[in-house]
């Protein structure tokens, strides 16, 4: 691949068009291009077969379409959760994050760097193909490593070029942004045309703790958090999400349960629990899923709409928060279908 030629899997169909444009190109020559790469996971030009020959070519010389590959230097991962009633695909934002959450092990690594575009929307495009989901519906979590609103311009990029509609044509309806909540980047959020369903990780119900465990906490404190869900733009029916990681004896107390009932009134919210996976280097446990059940239940008790985690992926160390760039290679061809990686 010659460093010179321009990856159109970093662009958006109207700059697919000028860059056919610049070269002579008609423009509508993009939305083909977008059918192929994103609809039937062909990226290589001489295969698409509705393009003259010639232009074929003329493509080939001066583009190339640059795809995840499952290799087995890990840089980015992106999960595949086969799920009933539809499949979800969990993907990454950043190598690593910056936010430094205590019971995380991505947060331990720190950022490495920002993921492009054209990364974030290949991981879709690569999970899809992989999983013969190409012509099929499903839902996207941004809660792999990163945070999404540390890199909001590419993510918002990669959103639109997966909802185009030569392409994957996904409903933001079906893509579930999880943030710590940067309130700046809530506030731009709240204003996007393709606004997806937002996650907020709580994790905590007063300052002083959630300031412990999520760091980001510190500039961005919960009322400020809680003050712009109350004025976010939902939709009909739907719901903020917030999620809490269950720490054994530091936030799982019934005190805290009904705090955070408390905290939530107003709020159109759902709540997610989410038992710890535990990991070396992580200095918390997992609470007993007796504590888990009663947590849960303080919470349905105040008319909130609870659900418990459950956790996937923890056997192929591809669970929530355990996401990290480790060397070796997996071993099942299902465990490198899980995993999509890229050098
Ligand atoms: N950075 C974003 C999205 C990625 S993390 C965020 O924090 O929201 C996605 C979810 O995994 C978050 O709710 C996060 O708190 C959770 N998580 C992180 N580490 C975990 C762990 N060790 N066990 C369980 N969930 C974890
Ligand atoms: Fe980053 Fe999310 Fe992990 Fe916190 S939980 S360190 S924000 S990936």
């Amino acid at each position: 691949m010659s460093a010179s030629r321009l990856n159109l899997a970093e662009l958006d169909i109207p700059e697919i068009e000028s860059a056919l444009e610049a070269r002579g190109c008609e423009r509508f020559h993009a939305r083909q291009l977008y059918r192929w790469i994103y609809k039937r996971a062909v990226v290589d030009f001489e295969t698409m077969t509705d393009l003259s020959k010639d232009l074929r070519a003329r493509l080939a010389a001066d583009f190339e379409v640059v795809t995840p590959k499952v290799v087995s230097e890990r840089r980015i991962e992106a999960v595949f959760i086969p799920d009933t009633p539809s499949m979800t695909f969990c993907i990454s934002t950043q190598v690593g994050c910056a936010m430094g959450c205590g019971f995380c092990l991505t947060g331990k690594m720190g950022l490495v760097r920002n993921l492009t575009a054209g990364e974030i929307a290949g991981q879709v495009r690569v999970l899809a193909a992989a999983t013969g989901m190409l012509d099929h519906r499903f839902n996207i979590v941004l809660m792999g490593m990163g945070e999404p609103l540390h890199n909001y311009d590419q993510t918002m990029k990669a959103l639109r070029m997966l909802h185009d509609e030569h392409g994957l044509a996904v409903s933001p309806r079906r893509v579930t942004l999880s943030t710590v909540g940067i309130v700046p980047g809530l506030q731009r959020l709240a204003h996007e045309p393709l606004m997806p369903n937002l996650a907020i990780s709580l994790h905590a119900t007063t300052d002083e703790q959630r300031s412990e465990l999520v760091p980001p906490n510190r500039k961005y404190p919960l009322a400020d958090i809680l003050e712009t869900c109350r004025r976010f733009p939902l939709k009909k029916r739907s719901r903020i999400t917030f999620e809490y990681v269950l720490l054994a004896g530091v936030n799982d107390s019934p005190e805290d349960a009904r705090r955070l009932a408390r905290l939530l009134s107003g709020i159109k919210a759902k709540v997610n629990l989410i038992p710890l996976n535990p990991a070396p280097g992580i200095p918390y446990e997992r609470p007993s899923d007796e504590r888990v059940d009663r947590f849960a239940q303080i919470l349905a008790d105040r008319h909130l709409t609870v659900s418990v985690r459950k956790s996937r992926g923890q056997d192929i160390r591809a669970a929530c928060g355990q996401l990290i760039v480790e060397g070796g290679v997996r071993k099942s061809a299902a465990q490198q279908m899980a995993s999509l990686l890229q050098s």
